[in-house]
């Protein structure tokens, strides 16, 4: 059972085992890039590791000594060496990415004797000795658990007694001085003294990064990004190479092309004089990559090529990490570089059009679910405002909220529903839970490869870095621009995309699509079979749908029309009629209403199918709460008992009681309503042929199709299309008018799918209701379940997804699939789509794509998601 591998194994492959970063060196080595040599443990023996009890097993430590053997022969170094020390670097490494999450130690294989001769063989004691307490304060944080917040507070104060500013004034002698008393603190917070034995330096190490794997940042990342609990991660054993042996080494981050744009072009920053995490940890603002072309020429030939033929390698943008030592570049990591919804799409039509990709791949690039992020909303720039301070423009998209400067306060505060801003210095791994929180992030150190940034574009967030005009008083909850203070909890606006920062709430614009965005889409279109319709109830929905691609409406409810504030009375007196001439006298005020609002929606559909659901909610809906009528007649009973109102109120009382529902869910809704109260379904059907018929009068060939909701046996269909075709044809006869128009019905109860044979002799089209058949079938109302028990099902994976977000393809997709059999065993040219929450979500477009349905419909939003969704499904 191998665990180990050198970076050079031919028999090591895959992510699976080595991880992302491990089988990326291991890659980067065979095609002769310069790589550090070293091993990686596998994920394999991370799970083994906690399979013994967070020990490493026996077999595992002998594979690791074997690979450091050859590591030393290969280096010609040995591990704790007096005369030639072997250097490492311990590095977690999982098989998705997760920056910064877990843990890495530098350094390792220093300790009182191998510093001096670190020291010798150098010349450069400083060098020697920075970096024996970069390695005690790494491996005592890292492994021993000692806060680093301690060592951090000793060189504070001996940068004081002597007067020094910044860490490089630091002499040799200063860090000799200093590892002692981090020495000291080490024994005193763990009861012994700092480790000097390597291999046992090592195995602790390895133990600490395989732990890493459960630390809560990372467990909240995984949870955030839903990557599985039981991948774990490798650990990689690489001799190090040193970016802070002087002005001529430096270490870097880099990405192929622009993360935030997509633009093709070298993008990246790096510090000189420095080691490791100095760049991420965005505590220096480090130089953009463009001034290494003038301060190293060769480094920065050499690292252009390398970064163009990694990316040609792996085809795909990748993001590089670098070190020089001593004018010498070292590829230390590369892997597909994460990015925002912008740049994903642009890369990926790049990539097509350079050659790089096919079209069918270039589709495969770009995530469906990033796409909402480009239809935001974003500050109108012809508005009138002020920008208070500008940073990098880190991670576009637009933000507004409040002003918070911890992780923890601006999750307090999106939990009581305040949007908020998280402004720090910078942002660390442990600040993750407030980047999640947050609205935007702005940090006024730290480059645009900095962990904010990183984070932020990775979750789609907006994000401004090293905005340094801004100075932070985090005592006091306050941050000033010049002679501006801004205090906490005071309203900002920031757009990522700019780095600019303003005071207050902004106007905000309609969405700016790119033609990359239009290209891509386009050929989503040709490569999709599935339609793609829109939910939809009224114009301004339609035409915003019909703008992002939609092809029709698959849903249109027609309640909300009857929600509308000047017809809620109308409404009410048709709900409470006596009598059947009373309703429909309140049915013929309503009809020209609804009338209009079929005929807005003809417009701007023009030929395109319309299906409209006639009334599907339960009548309680349009009345007044019980408990506020309750109240409302309890308090006249004493002010005023003998008044008119406390008379219909308590009229409305009693009828809000009658139309009561213990199950309104499964109650008198849906074609169950029309079965008792037929002239309702007749009046709708009347105001849309008379609306269809107007506009064919202006000779739009407007289709309608009328929809049945909620049926579950076929006697019920049978009655209703027996009443729409009535109520139409007398429109017709009437007018003398011809609009084609046809019947259909919705399938969202399991009775329905399992007879839909019977059913579909009556229907012209079935559109399933996956919303109500996801209750039905699992007997769950919603309402109740989503904040009751269906949270803690997700958590502890009794069901691996939501079923109202993502279509349970076993039990729910089971009767979709009978549907449709059933339907087309007797109807042939039967046709069906969807028309649930479930329209708009990626997994479950492929699943109808692979029942064949004719299209999804979805909310305007998700129709972009949608098409590119559908075209990735027919790939
Ligand atoms: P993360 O996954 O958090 O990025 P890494 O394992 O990539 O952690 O390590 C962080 C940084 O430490 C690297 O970007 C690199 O600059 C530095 N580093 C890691 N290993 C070595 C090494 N062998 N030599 C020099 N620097 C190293
Ligand atoms: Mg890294
Ligand atoms: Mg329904």
């Amino acid at each position: 059972n191998k665990h180990v591998f050198m970076f050079d194994d031919t028999d090591a492959n895959g992510k699976e085992l080595l991880g992302g970063k491990g089988a990326n060196l291991a890659e980067m080595t065979r095609i002769g890039l310069p790589v550090p040599y070293g091993f990686t443990i596998s994920t394999k023996a991370c799970n083994a590791f906690y399979e013994a009890g967070e020990q490493l097993p026996a077999d595992v430590k002998e594979q690791v000594d074997t690979a450091l053997e050859k590591l030393e022969k290969t280096t010609g170094k040995g591990l704790g060496d007096r005369e030639n020390p072997l250097l490492v670097s311990v590095r977690s490494g999982a098989v998705f990415s997760m920056p910064g999450m877990m843990d890495t130690v530098l350094n390792l294989g220093m300790n009182d004797e191998t510093v001096v001769s670190m020291a010798e063989l150098t010349g450069e004691p400083r060098f020697a000795y920075d970096s024996y307490r970069r390695f005690i304060q790494m491996f005592s944080d890292v492994v021993l658990g000692v806060d680093s917040e301690k060592f951090e507070r000793k060189i504070e104060t001996h940068k004081q007694l002597h007067g020094f500013s910044a860490d490089p004034d630091l002499s040799a002698s200063d860090w000799k001085t200093l590892i002692k008393q981090f020495q000291t603190i080490v024994e005193q917070e763990t009861g012994r003294a700092f480790p000097q034995d390597p291999c046992e330096q090592m195995i602790l190490a390895i133990q600490a990064v395989f732990g890493s794997w459960n630390n809560d940042r990372a467990q909240l990342y995984r949870k955030w990004h839903g990557i599985p609990g039981h991948l774990g991660t490798a650990v990689n054993i690489q001799s190090m190479v040193f970016g802070n042996t002087g002005n001529d080494s430096g270490t870097g981050v880099a990405f192929s092309r622009n993360p935030s744009t997509g633009e093709s072009k070298l993008y990246g920053e790096y510090l000189i004089n420095a080691q490791g995490e100095d760049v991420v940890a965005g505590i220096r603002t480090p130089q953009a990559i463009e001034t290494l072309r003038d301060s190293m020429p060769d480094v920065y030939q050499t690292f252009a090529e390398t970064c163009r033929r990694l990316e040609n390698h792996y085809r795909d943008m990748q993001d590089i990490e670098f070190t020089i030592e001593r004018g010498k570049l070292f590829i230390l990591q590369t892997r597909n570089g994460k990015r925002t919804a912008e740049a994903s799409v642009r890369i990926a039509v790049d990539m097509h059009e350079e050659e790089i990709l096919t079209k069918d791949e270039a589709l495969m690039r770009v995530d469906p679910e990033q796409l909402g992020q480009l239809l935001h909303r974003r500050i109108d720039e012809t508005s009138s405002f002020e920008v208070l301070a500008k940073g990098l423009p880190a991670s576009p998209g637009a933000a507004t909220g409040k002003v918070v400067f911890s992780a923890d306060d601006a999750e307090d505060k999106k939990a009581a529903g305040v949007p908020v801003i998280l402004v720090r210095p910078e942002t660390t791994p442990d600040d993750i839970h407030g980047i999640i929180a947050a609205e935007a992030v702005v940090t006024t150190r730290g480059g645009m490869t900095s962990h904010a940034a990183v984070v932020a574009r990775g979750m789609g967030k907006a994000c401004i870095s090293g905005c340094s005009d801004v100075s932070i008083d985090l005592a006091n909850k306050t941050f000033s621009v010049g002679s501006t203070e801004v205090s906490y909890l005071e309203t900002v606006t920031i757009n990522g995309g700019t780095g600019e920062l303003m005071l207050g709430e902004l106007t905000m614009a309609d969405p700016e699509l790119s033609d990359e965005f239009h290209r891509l889409l386009a050929w989503a279109d040709d490569r999709k079979h599935l339609g793609i319709r829109t939910n939809s109830d009224t114009p301004d929905d339609a035409a915003r749908a019909l703008a992002f691609g939609a092809e029709g409406i698959g849903l249109c409810r027609t309640e909300h029309m009857f929600m509308d504030p000047e017809r809620i009375p109308v409404v009410r007196e048709m709900i409470l009629a006596l009598t059947s001439a009373d309703r429909q006298q309140a049915l013929d005020r309503l009809l020209p209403m609804q009338a209009d609002d079929f005929r807005g929606i003809f417009e701007t559909m023009g030929s395109r199918p319309v299906t409209i659901r006639l009334l599907d909610p339960p009548l309680h809906e349009f009345l007044p709460d019980k408990e506020e009528l309750i109240k409302e007649t309890a308090q006249l009973e004493i002010t005023d008992p003998a008044s008119n109102e406390l008379k219909t109120k308590k009229e409305l009382l009693r009828e809000v009681r009658r139309l009561d529902e213990s199950n309104p869910m499964l109650g008198h809704r849906g074609c169950r309503l029309a079965m008792v109260y037929p002239e309702i379904y007749a009046m709708q059907v009347e105001a849309i042929m008379h609306a269809a018929i107007d506009r064919a009068a202006d000779g739009a060939a407007v289709r309608p199709e009328i929809m049945i909701p909620l049926v579950g046996h076929v006697n019920e269909l049978k009655a209703m299309r027996r009443l729409v075709k009535e109520s139409a044809d007398r429109v017709l006869n009437e007018t003398g008018e011809y609009v084609a128009y046809t019947i259909g019905t919705m399938i969202e109860v399991p009775r329905a799918a399992l007879t839909a044979d019977a059913i579909a002799a009556e229907a012209d089209f079935f559109s399933f209701g996956t919303n109500d058949l996801t209750q039905t079938t699992f007997g769950y109302s919603r309402d109740d379940a989503e904040n009751k028990f269906l949270q803690r099902y997700i958590d502890d994976e009794t069901l691996a997804d939501n079923p109202f977000m993502v279509l349970d393809s076993e039990g729910v997709g089971e009767l979709v699939k009978i549907g449709v059999e059933k339907g087309r065993s007797v109807k042939e040219q039967l046709k069906t789509g969807i028309c649930g929450e479930h329209g708009g979500e990626t997994s479950s477009i492929a699943f109808c794509h692979a029942q064949r349905l004719d299209y999804i419909s979805c909310s305007p939003y998700r129709v972009p998601l949608a098409r590119l969704a559908a075209a990735q499904a027919a790939v």
